[in-house]
């Protein structure tokens, strides 16, 4: 059997940073692998902006692209420019999917963030 305890160890123990949001982007929930890569504490940024990632230098028509695939339903993958705890940049590639929860009616949309330090490779 294939449990919901599988699936928390997955995210949990996941090398890919994870982030669960609200509608308007205020953050529910981190894995410690984005602990790991932005050296912020989990107690540090829930109930912050994920905007506290950014390092205010990516185009505002990149976040435009976002937010308009996001609001439609669909996921988008692109490279920011991410500011760690520490203050240091680093080139994100982020994924962010809208979550529908069809089971429960009436829900708010939450969204999954997953990104990784792409820093090496940019
Ligand atoms: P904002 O004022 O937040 O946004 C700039 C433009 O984006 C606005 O003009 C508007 O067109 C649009 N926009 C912003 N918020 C909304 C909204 N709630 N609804 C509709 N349109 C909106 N950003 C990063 O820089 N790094 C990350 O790692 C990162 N991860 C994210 C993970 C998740 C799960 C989500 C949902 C968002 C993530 N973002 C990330 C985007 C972040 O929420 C901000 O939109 C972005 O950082 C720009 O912030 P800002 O304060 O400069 O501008």
């Amino acid at each position: 059997v294939f449990s919901d305890a599988v699936f928390h160890d997955a995210v949990e123990q996941s090398a890919i940073a994870i982030s669960i949001t609200d509608v308007n982007a205020h953050i529910l929930y981190v894995n410690p692998a984005f602990s790991a890569i932005t050296g912020y504490a989990a107690s540090e940024v829930v109930g912050q902006r994920q905007s506290l990632l950014s390092y205010k230098s990516t185009p505002r028509s990149v976040y435009q692209t976002m937010w308009q695939a996001l609001k439609s339903g669909q996921s988008w993958t692109g490279r920011l420019l991410n500011r760690r705890r520490d203050g240091t940049p680093y080139v994100a590639e982020l994924t962010v999917t809208p979550l529908r929860s069809a089971a429960i009616k009436g829900e708010e949309t939450r969204y999954l963030g997953m990104h990784w330090d792409a820093t090496e490779e940019h």
